[in-house]
């Protein structure tokens, strides 16, 4: 009996010792994988990083779907090779840009001069990439020597949220995170996936005038309207109910083709631009990739027509150019005659003068002649285009994101002239087709990013 007593005595004492010890190895691994968890063998390569000298980011900037940066740096030694790249240790992303050696292995760079270039986050794949540069020599012996170099964050801004469009569905969340890695600065790009947020679209349209602003007005037999506006025979056409219908379809297209789309305004009324509802508001609260403007013009001699796509300064043509061959073609009309601030094609491009900047009473300062002289394209884009209400000009409503870096793309589209007949009927006409031309515009300039 008592033998027996101890046995069962001496089992509980191994059962007990066994779960201590059990609890102790599992308590060890918890705070392994608290601590070390980031340390996964692909990611070693940042213990590699030459910290003798660092790339100084000066500036960086999300323009719709594209970022851009800014830097410097000076190399301890001359280099047969450089590149930027987003590296997770395995596969590596190459990074565009134009360097220039300012003096010996001082460097300074741009991602690109235009700022709706650059990394496409559309694309960047599941996982951890950092920006890293890597340059390439020879030793004494010929052996080839590749070192890494990281970035350090020279500017006021801090981390970045991103959230791709979304596809079939889907998002992807990505975190543009300044860290350090075993004290190492880096600048972390964690791509996961999510689904929006519900504040979050991803374009914002927004129908022009509204409401005590009726825009441009026509008569539907295009006929003058009189001096107080009113039509003396046929129907008064505003602009403003025009680009409602417009941006009502075009927002069923979008949403059709699985885009999550928000308008500044659904009935007819005024929103100013910095009101919540306004675009710069909206498209950069919402972080939305793109604003799109509805217009239509009115030349005053009824001679010009056809349409404008407006563009933001340090723009390539690529999205103005499809949505120029989009719309004329599905809207079966043409690109404007209009020559004024032309740049291309249907593309115009009207920034500050000279001239205009002196001559203006109450000026913001920052204006230049790379400011666009629209309001809309300007402040919507933060410090991409130069957005200058910062609420110390008396007269000039405060926009809360005029020092943003990370911001909306902003389009403005005349879509036709309204005091032009043969306009005005496919305008009135055609609602489908001009809607039909700005979703294939969106669609092809996506597929080709
Ligand atoms: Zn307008």
């Amino acid at each position: 009996m008592k033998k027996r007593r101890k046995v069962k005595k001496k089992l509980l004492a191994y059962t007990l010792t066994l779960c201590c010890t059990l609890l102790i190895l599992g308590i060890i691994y918890f705070a392994y994988c608290i601590f070390f968890k980031n340390k996964t063998p692909e990611l070693s390569f940042l213990e590699t990083i030459d910290t003798s000298t660092y790339v100084e980011i000066d500036k960086y900037a999300i323009y719709g779907i594209h970022m851009n940066f800014e830097g410097t740096f000076t190399l301890p030694e001359k280099v047969e090779e450089m590149r930027l790249l987003l590296s997770n240790g395995k596969d590596t992303i190459n990074v565009n840009w134009e360097i220039t050696e300012e003096e010996n292995n001082t460097y300074s760079f741009i991602t690109s001069e235009y700022i709706n270039e650059g990394i496409v986050l559309e694309n960047l794949p599941i996982g951890e990439y950092y920006l890293v540069l890597q340059t390439k020599t020879h030793d004494e012996e010929q052996n080839e020597v590749i070192k890494y170099y990281s970035v350090i964050n020279n500017t006021e801004y801090e981390n970045l949220e991103y959230y791709t469009l979304t596809e079939n569905g889907k998002n992807n969340k990505i975190d543009i995170e300044w860290n350090t890695y075993e004290e190492i600065p880096t600048l972390r790009f964690k791509i996961t996936e999510t689904k929006l947020p519900d504040d979050v679209y991803d374009i914002t349209i927004d129908p022009g005038h509204g409401g005590v602003d009726p825009g441009k007005t026509a008569c539907s037999d295009g006929s003058a309207t009189n001096s107080l506006g009113y039509c003396y025979s046929g129907d008064l056409i505003t602009e403003a109910a025009q680009n409602l219908k417009v941006a009502l379809q075009l927002k069923e297209n979008l949403e059709n083709l699985g885009y999550k789309v928000i308008l500044t305004r659904e009935t007819d009324e005024n929103v100013s631009i910095y009101d919540p509802m306004g675009s710069a508001t909206m498209a950069n609260d919402t972080k939305s990739k793109f604003n799109i403007a509805i217009h239509h013009n009115s030349s005053g001699v009824g001679s010009v027509s056809g349409l404008e796509v407006y563009i933001a300064n340090d723009t390539n043509l690529d999205f103005a150019s499809t949505f120029v061959d989009e719309i004329t073609k599905n809207a079966n009309t043409e690109a404007s005659t209009k020559a004024l601030y032309q740049v291309s094609n249907g593309i115009y491009q009207r920034l500050f003068t000279e001239e205009e900047i002196a001559s203006s009473s109450v000026q913001p300062s920052r204006y230049t002649t790379n400011t666009s002289w629209y309001y809309n394209m300007r402040e919507i884009g933060g410090i991409s285009t130069n957005a200058s209400n910062d609420g110390s000009f008396p007269g000039y409503p405060m926009n809360e994101h005029y020092n943003s870096n990370n911001t909306a793309e902003a389009y403005l589209l005349e879509l036709g002239y309204m005091d032009n007949y043969s306009d005005l009927r496919n305008i009135m006409q055609n609602t489908e087709g001009y809607a039909q031309g700005i979703t294939s515009a969106i669609e092809t300039y996506l597929n080709q990013e």
